[in-house]
């Protein structure tokens, strides 16, 4: 008989139970023979790439903070750890972010995506709460790195460069850390406190910020400072304006420069007929800001469809319930006397908005133009070997712009504009960063296979409708920047986190050990270990491969 007929109970690698939406099975209880070389293809365990973190711009392992915080206890400060080895901004990002990493995740196919963001702004909170702190950095290189830009982009790179024991220096234009975390995103959807304490424990590590200190001409900076390497994060603040036939008639301001003076404590002279023009999530921001501070509803101005709208949808149902009204296929030909002329627009074959002639008349004290930002890149002017097209700077894949030893990230380079883009930016920006300091090659990993909902034994897992995260009364929402989406308790974040199906990788259910016939899986001894396969008895039958849950395990053709 075997001498690895099992006994334990099922536990994790770290000691923690199996995720409780998972059916597991008894252990079986043959006679296990030693098989001989008759196998043509024998059982592997295998680690694959799941596809929330493949989608995590910021470049988060998000299975692996989701399976540390499943134990709940003292595992959220172990998820915590593991979530800010690549994203300093957790409270940040688990209230701001898209989360692209929930349109990718596999259990949308089941019933609706593990609520990661959620679960990411728990721990964000709790580490707050805590008091947690960064771990600390090692001795000090000697090295010297100006970062330009105090947005994700540059406080991720400082972050990520501090850990690597280089001295950096931030120097920012504005009075604040946090770019357009601070004076773009309003307060109702990112309290300010919770984004101070997230730049804090940053700036704590040693690094040296210097605000209200623009810089107008890098290559004189970095001549004159001494600086080993540089990271250009300056964003994108430009606002692109239009001209409006008689515009000058009504109050015409942009979205950029509203949001900028709400953050800073002014209130915008906006009267009581504001319209807003774009599509986007500034469009949406700026409506919303409008809203608490006039008490009337402004009108949203688009030229394509609701369904063509670049703005999230998530963020248009919020708008929408806090009053906020859209003339979807519109567009301003003209402005007078505090009325707009708005003609209606129609949708050709491609999809361009092309005009009718039919117009309607709209009240209007204030327009707000929220039509994008470009990028202000005069202070790269006298770098040789800079690149620009299409008003962003080009970068290799090291985030090196063609100027040796500037790098630069976020807004001002191409990509999506959105913050977890720009904290990843900063993060490999750093490494490239620091391999340049030390003289050595860097390169960026080969994507790896992403492992996908087929792959899953889906059966194994139990139904788990997605938490609902609670929201702010509406009265108080249409009149204060008090925040409106809440967070979730602790309970709810722990059942969140267990809806992960922990896709690609053992989560240790011990399901190939309880069904091989032949007693062939050696389950792991220390935790941590991997389970392993004794070869000596498995016959190749693949039992375990096909109720594995989350695909852990494939098939191999036998070595000969
Ligand atoms: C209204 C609004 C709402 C948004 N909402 C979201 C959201 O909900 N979720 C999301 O993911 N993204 C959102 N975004 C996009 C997101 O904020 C940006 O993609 C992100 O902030 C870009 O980061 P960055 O570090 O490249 O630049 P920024 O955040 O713009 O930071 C650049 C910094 O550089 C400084 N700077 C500029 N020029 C100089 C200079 N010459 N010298 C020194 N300092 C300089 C600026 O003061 C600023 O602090 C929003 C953007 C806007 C405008
Ligand atoms: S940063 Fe955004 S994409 Fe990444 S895990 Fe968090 S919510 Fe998902
Ligand atoms: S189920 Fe879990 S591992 Fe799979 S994609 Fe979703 S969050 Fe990631
Ligand atoms: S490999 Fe699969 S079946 Fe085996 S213990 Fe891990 S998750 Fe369970």
């Amino acid at each position: 008989m075997s001498d690895h007929v099992p006994t334990d109970p099922p536990a994790g690698p770290h000691g923690h139970p199996a995720p409780p939406f998972a059916i597991t099975l008894e252990v079986g209880s043959s006679l296990a023979n030693q098989t001989g070389a008759w196998r043509t293809e024998r059982p592997e365990y295998v680690r694959r790439l799941p596809p929330c973190s493949d989608a995590c711009p910021a470049g988060e392992d998000v299975q692996r903070w989701l399976y540390e915080a499943e134990s709940g206890g003292e595992g959220y400060e172990r998820a915590w750890r593991s979530l800010v080895r690549e994203n300093p901004f957790p409270a940040v990002m688990g209230r701001i972010c898209y989360h692209p990493c929930e349109s990718a995740c596999n259990r949308c196919e089941l019933d609706e995506a593990v609520g990661i963001n959620s679960v990411e702004r728990f721990l964000g909170d709790e580490a707050i709460a805590r008091g947690w702190e960064l771990p600390a950095p090692p001795a000090a290189t000697g090295r010297r790195v100006l970062v330009v830009g105090a947005g994700p982009c540059g406080l991720s790179a400082a972050y990520h460069l501090a850990l690597r024991g280089h001295h950096v220096t931030v120097r920012d234009s504005a009075q604040q850390a946090g770019g357009m975390m601070r004076y773009g995103i309003p307060a109702y959807r990112l309290p300010r406190e919770v984004l101070d304490a997230e730049i804090q424990r940053i700036l704590a590590l040693g690094i040296e910020l210097r605000c209200g200190e623009p810089v107008a001409d890098l290559r004189h900076e970095l001549r004159e400072g001494g600086y080993d390497a540089s990271l250009l994060a300056v964003g994108a603040h430009v606002s692109r304006n239009i001209e409006i036939p008689g515009g000058t008639a009504a109050h015409v301001i942009d979205a950029v420069t509203m949001l900028r003076g709400v953050a800073s404590g002014e209130q915008p002279q906006l009267g009581r007929q504001v319209i807003v023009y774009g599509g986007g999530d500034t469009a949406l921001d700026a409506a919303r800001s409008a809203r608490r501070l006039t008490g009337v509803n402004p009108v949203i101005i688009y030229r394509r469809t609701r369904e063509r709208m670049p703005a999230h949808p998530e963020e248009v149902v919020q708008a929408e319930e806090e009053g906020i009204e859209f003339r979807w296929l519109s567009t301003i030909a003209a402005a007078r006397d505090g009325h707009l002329r708005v003609e209606r627009m129609r949708l050709d074959d491609d999809g361009i908005p092309q005009p009718t002639g039919e117009y309607e008349e709209l009240d209007a004290d204030s327009v707000i133009l929220a039509l994008g930002q470009s990028a202000d890149l005069s202070p790269l002017a006298g770098l040789d070997g800079v690149r620009v097209s299409d008003g962003v700077v080009e970068v290799d894949e090291r985030m090196m712009t063609g100027h040796a030893g500037v790098f630069a990230g976020g807004d001002m380079t191409p990509g999506e504009r959105m913050a977890a883009v720009a904290i990843g930016h900063g993060r490999r920006a750093a490494r490239h960063v620091d391999g340049w300091l030390r003289g050595i090659a860097t390169s960026e990993p080969p994507r790896e296979r992403v492992i996908g909902y087929d792959e899953l034994n889906t059966w194994y897992y139990a139904d788990a409708p997605k938490t609902v995260r609670p929201l702010l009364e509406d009265v108080r929402r249409q009149s204060t920047f008090e925040e409106v989406v809440h967070g979730l308790d602790e309970g709810s974040a722990l059942y969140e986190a267990r809806r992960c199906l922990s896709c690609g990788n053992c989560f240790s259910c011990d399901n190939c050990y309880g069904v091989c016939p032949d007693n062939a899986v050696l389950k792991p001894g220390p935790p941590g270990e991997p389970y392993a396969i004794d070869l000596d008895y498995c016959k190749g039958c693949g039992i375990c491969v096909s109720e594995c849950p989350c695909g852990a395990i494939e098939m191999v053709p036998e070595e000969i």
